[in-house]
């Protein structure tokens, strides 16, 4: 079976050591190290429900060309059931964390899976990067590879281009190109869950037409442990604490890392676009990569809208605050944000269309109206846990308190109506680490950026909507209430006497 264990990804992970810092060090080995121990067995376990006997059917399916049972988020989907059994399979791998673990490897499965559909779009740039996109697609289904990805630039100055930054290389840029391949030089910011096994190097920001940027447009994808390449982990949200203690944090710290290429060669079967401005900007649309990353990121708004309702409504109802009508109307907020996000992603399947490229792509504008509310839906959810939970946020002993001397007095004053203080102060911390640690407020910053910019999201989208036939439409309603309507002979009702 092609599809992997848990423990051969771990082992995957230690065969192939990178050059990962974290607080001033070396990482040796990131399956023992307490910054990423926890994420990486997270990820395992997705790994092995792939091989759990009854889930094993809905997980997988037989690869095209090895016969194997490799994981479903490969699917290239051709038929509406094909979009539905891939939505229910990304569904089982969001609930294990409660929608928590944005880079589940699927995330970046569907982008390969857009790109490698549409080929021959990288293939119009040079033929053999049309077979390089093809050849990676089915290497990395074939080996279940999890993927990492970075597509911005450092946030240096935000006011010009990559060019006219203080140093050309200070964002990732074409030093040299060689028998061998290309050499890059400069930094991505930003690879999320660099505990992965490769990264793909995609473009993402848009960039200016013209010579000046061409060094900056390039796909790529590598290993994370080619050499030159060093991931900069910021400071961990795990701190090594209980799952009593930090319930999230403890499990799904996923991590982010800026990304250096010290002239990293990549070799040119690795290469899918190059010095093409216009089809760098376009990539991700055009190949529907996008559509079909949206996909996933939708089905996981579901899980964690999901959770997020569990949450609320198991606060409500911990602390008998049901009789209040205010309550009322912030639960109902987050069930309408939910049957939303369900509208909108049976909507980009029901609508779905076969693209250009043979792949029957979930419908954009549904999932683009996703992507762009739930930016402003998740922190207004993480605002009503807190208007709910209020000062019971802050009466949140730890596991060591409860067992501690003081345990007694915990379990008396620490009760709730309907949870003992045990049981209440596991609920609390949960809430409290989805609204209110660093793991928690990193959450809200993901879901308000990690799709991209919401400003320039809803930019993108007051550009690409096509609004005419509705502008049509009223100004054919103003000609028409404008036009005299036609005089109707008055009519007298017989014998019609004026009673004034
Ligand atoms: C937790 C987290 C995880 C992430 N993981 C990844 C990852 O794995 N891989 C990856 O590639 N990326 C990742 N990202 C990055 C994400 O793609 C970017 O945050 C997003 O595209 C916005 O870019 P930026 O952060 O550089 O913001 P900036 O572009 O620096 O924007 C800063 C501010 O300036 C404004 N601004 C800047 N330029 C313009 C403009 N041209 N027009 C209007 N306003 C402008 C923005 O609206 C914003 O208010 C992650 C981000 C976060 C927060």
């Amino acid at each position: 079976m092609a599809a992997r264990t848990g423990v051969q990804f771990l082992e995957g992970l230690r065969r192939r050591p990178r050059d990962l810092w974290i607080d001033g060090q070396r990482v040796a080995d990131p399956v023992d190290h307490p910054a990423f121990r926890n994420i990486v067995r997270s990820i395992a376990a997705l790994f092995d429900m792939q091989h759990e006997p009854a889930l094993r059917d809905e997980m997988t399916y037989a690869s095209p060309s090895s016969g194997e049972r490799v994981g479903l988020s490969f699917l290239v989907p051709r038929t509406r059931d094909d979009l539905v059994r891939t939505r229910k399979m990304m569904k089982r791998w969001a609930d294990y964390s409660g929608g928590f673990m944005g880079r589940t490897p699927d995330y970046l499965n569907r982008a390969l899976v857009g790109y490698a559909s549409a080929a021959e779009y990288c293939g119009e740039n040079d033929p053999r990067f049309g077979e390089n996109i093809q050849r990676y697609y089915e290497y990395v289904r074939e080996h279940d590879l999890c993927l990492t990805h970075t597509l911005i630039n450092p946030q240096a100055n935000r006011s010009v281009g990559p060019a006219r930054q203080a140093d050309p290389f200070l964002a990732a840029r074409i030093k040299e190109e060689n028998s061998r391949g290309l050499v890059i030089r400069g930094a991505r910011m930003l690879a999320t869950l660099p505990v992965s096994d490769e990264i793909m190097v995609f473009p993402s920001t848009l960039l200016k037409v013209g010579e000046e940027d061409a060094p900056y447009a390039w796909a790529v994808a590598i290993p994370n442990d080619t050499p030159g390449l060093r991931f900069l982990c910021r400071e961990s949200f795990d701190y090594g604490r209980s799952h009593f203690d930090h319930p999230l944090g403890s499990r799904f710290e996923e991590m982010d890392a800026v990304v250096i290429f010290d002239d990293v060669l990549v070799p040119w079967d690795r290469v899918f676009l190059l010095r093409d401005v216009e089809k760098c900007n376009r990539a991700f649309a055009a190949t529907g990569a996008v559509a079909h990353m949206a996909h996933q990121v939708v089905t996981k708004n579901v899980a964690k809208t999901e959770f997020l309702l569990g949450v609320a409504s198991l606060i409500v109802d911990t602390i008998a605050i049901e009789p209040f009508q205010h309550v009322h109307e912030k639960v109902a907020e987050i069930i309408i944000n939910l049957e939303a996000m369900r509208a909108f992603l049976y909507a980009s399947e029901m609508e779905a269309q076969v693209n250009r490229w043979g792949a029957l792509q979930p419908a954009w504008p549904p999932l683009d109206a996703a992507r762009n509310v739930y930016t402003r839906m998740y922190p207004r959810m993480v605002e009503i846990l807190q208007q709910l939970g209020a000062s019971g946020f802050m009466a949140i002993p730890t596991e060591q308190d409860a067992q501690g001397p003081q345990g007694e007095a915990i379990r008396k004053y620490y009760q709730a109506a309907r949870a003992d203080a045990v049981d209440r102060i596991k609920l609390f911390r949960l809430a409290w680490d989805i609204a209110i640690s660093a793991f928690g407020s990193r959450q809200v910053l993901y879901e308000r950026f990690f799709f991209g910019d919401p400003v320039r999201m809803a930019g993108a989208m007051f550009n690409s909507y096509d609004r005419k036939p509705y502008m049509d439409r009223v100004r054919e309603f103003l000609e028409r209430a404008g036009r005299q309507a036609p005089s109707v002979p008055e009519v007298r009702a017989p014998g019609d006497g004026s009673t004034g």
